[in-house]
């Protein structure tokens, strides 16, 4: 590498305004602060558009160059405000070096003063973590994309986010969780060498560069990164475990440009966190598609609430000797107005991560108690609806605001209201998930545990909690003629639950097989396509008036 190409990578580096200048005063090179400094978006930035700027604005500081001997250095202030404000001058140092050819060559450094609050245009250090922010981080992937075609060690890119940081933060706070971006920040710079960049590119997401010798080292240096995250962090009193997922792309002998070589490793990113997280991805290219897929999601998904694309379906749930039904579940659907109906598996997850869970859940709950008030209005014998709850729906702090709101304004019995909430929600601070349980049944509703069976608790632990429904999850039934430890569990399930006292609701029953085995082993109640697929308000209506779903055993 020649001296002018290892002055610039250092200069990129750096996070003072820097620029090379010929002998004629025209601009070489200028790192991105430079560019930061005199305001340029990044369409503008090219060095002849700079030198333009800078010759007209400064007319005199020719003069000063030819001045300097070899070594020496000016000092003054410059102007580089396109506006030509004065008071906007910057305070600068010019270095007069000499090139190997034996020509002037010059060192120009700007110190980015705040202007008018303007602090954020110069500000490309991250003041909590310390790191490099996304601008610098993306001018080195620049650099190193070139720089690395000639080297024989392999540039990759990794980015670094921590898993459901939302959901940490909702639960945690803004400054605790600033605690732990600070933690992580550490261990990463810990783990790295000077020369590796590491940068903080989004809230919770980090930015990686660095070289190594294989490309397969790759996976190696992601382990490492996965362990140092996931080791647990101190945050006031409590002791916090967080883990991140990873998107691990080449950056080697690449010609493609910055934006999508990063695109490339969001979306390897987004398929670690999908796959669970706490984990790496390498990108395919067939990612792409999936991740631009998801990104368009989550924009159409912050409008569709105020464009009232949703709409809730209902469920019965019968009792299997009285045929009668006893219940609805309300089920969301999004009518896309291109992509027809689209099944919530599509985009709950993604409202649950971007936090969209929040609003969405509001009008479900809001919706669910007005169309069953109007049923009541109807003359129908209303029976009790359920609404989901997701888990960050939960955590958020006015989540029991939202159920009174949606209680008072629709004038519901409370009764007439269940919740249905995931294991997953009990597991972390007991006590507090107690008491927000509570607040909720005090006021007159009913909590179900959904999908029983799919994660860790046992019925004695749930008797902690003041939940009166348990419904089992509709992979036992699915298998329970096939499969003997299904059904023996789902047997001990049901029986255990009657001596706890709970109601249970068997999920996903669709034949008769299944309806005779729940009713030989004592569930009375079952939600499943045996006896109706969720359907629209009106079609439930329908079932409502008859009150029975007559079937055949
Ligand atoms: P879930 O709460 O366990 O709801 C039951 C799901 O099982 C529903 O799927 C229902 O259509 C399906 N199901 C019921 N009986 C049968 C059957 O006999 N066979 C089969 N194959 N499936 C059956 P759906 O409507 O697609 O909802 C899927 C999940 O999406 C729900 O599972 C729930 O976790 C979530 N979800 C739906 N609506 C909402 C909502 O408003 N808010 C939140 N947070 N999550 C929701
Ligand atoms: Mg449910
Ligand atoms: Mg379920």
């Amino acid at each position: 590498m020649d001296v002018f190409e290892f002055t610039k990578q250092v200069l990129a580096q750096t996070d003072k305004g820097m620029a090379i200048l010929d002998e004629k005063g025209v601009i070489r090179y200028a790192n991105l602060s430079f560019y930061l400094a005199a305001g340029m978006l990044p369409e503008q930035r090219t060095y002849e558009s700079l030198t333009g700027l800078y010759k007209e604005r400064n007319p005199g500081i020719l003069g000063h160059l030819n001045n300097l001997l070899p070594g020496g250095a000016w000092r003054g202030s410059i102007d580089l405000d396109p506006a030509g404000n004065d008071g906007n001058r910057l305070d600068a140092v010019i270095l007069r070096l000499e090139s190997e050819a034996g020509r002037a060559v010059y060192l120009l450094s700007v110190d980015p003063r705040q202007r008018d609050g303007k602090a954020s245009v110069y500000g490309t250090v991250d003041e909590l973590t310390g790191l490099p922010k996304e601008e610098i981080f993306l001018d080195r992937v620049e650099q190193f994309i070139r720089f690395s075609r000639r080297e024989k060690s392999f540039a990759i890119m990794f980015l670094i986010r921590i898993d459901r940081f939302n959901l940490i933060t909702d639960g945690l706070g803004h400054a605790n969780s600033d605690l732990i971006l600070k933690a992580v920040a550490g261990r990463l710079r810990q783990i790295f060498r000077e020369s590796d960049t590491i940068a903080r590119v989004d809230r919770d997401t980090f930015g990686l560069l660095l070289k190594v010798a294989q490309e397969s080292h790759a996976s190696l240096v992601a382990d490492k990164v996965l362990k140092n995250i996931i080791r647990p962090i101190p945050v006031n009193e409590q002791t916090v475990v967080v883990s991140a997922s990873i998107g691990i792309v080449s950056c080697h002998g690449t010609m493609k440009p910055v934006e999508r070589i990063v695109e490339a490793a969001e979306a390897a990113m987004h398929h670690a966190s999908e796959q669970g997280g706490n984990m790496y991805h390498f990108f395919a290219s067939d990612l792409n598609d999936k991740a631009r897929k998801r990104i368009e999601m989550e924009n159409n998904l912050r409008t569709a609430v105020e464009a009232e694309e949703f709409v809730l379906y209902y469920q019965p749930k019968v009792d299997i000797d009285s045929s009668r039904i006893v219940g609805a579940e309300a089920l969301i659907r999004w009518q896309h107005p291109q992509q027809g109906m689209v099944p919530p598996f599509q985009f709950i997850p993604v409202a649950e991560e971007t936090g969209l869970i929040i609003d969405i859940g509001r009008w479900v709950l809001k919706d669910a108690c007005r169309q069953t008030i109007t049923w009541q209005q109807q003359g129908l014998t209303p029976v009790p609806v359920a609404v989901n709850v997701s888990p960050r729906q939960f955590q958020y702090p006015g989540f029991y605001e939202d159920v009174s709101t949606a209680l008072r304004q629709s004038g519901l019995d409370p009764h007439l209201l269940e919740l249905e909430i995931t294991e997953s929600m009990l597991m972390s601070d007991v006590e507090q998930v107690i008491d927000k349980l509570r607040r909720l049944t005090g006021v007159g509703l009913n909590l179900a545990i959904d999908d029983f069976g799919t994660g860790y608790s046992n019925l004695s632990y749930l008797v902690r909690f003041p939940v009166s429904t348990l419904k089992i999850d509709r992979t036992f039934v699915k298998d329970l003629e096939t499969d003997d430890s299904m059904a023996g569990l789902t047997h001990s399930i049901i029986a255990m639950s009657k001596n706890l006292n709970l109601k249970i609701v068997a999920e996903g029953a669709e034949n008769e097989q299944h309806i005779q085995f729940l009713k030989d082993h004592g569930c009375d109640v079952v939600q499943g396509y045996y006896y109706s697929k969720p359907v629209p308000a009106e079609e439930f209506a329908q079932l409502l008036k008859t009150g029975k779903i007559k079937k055949g055993v």
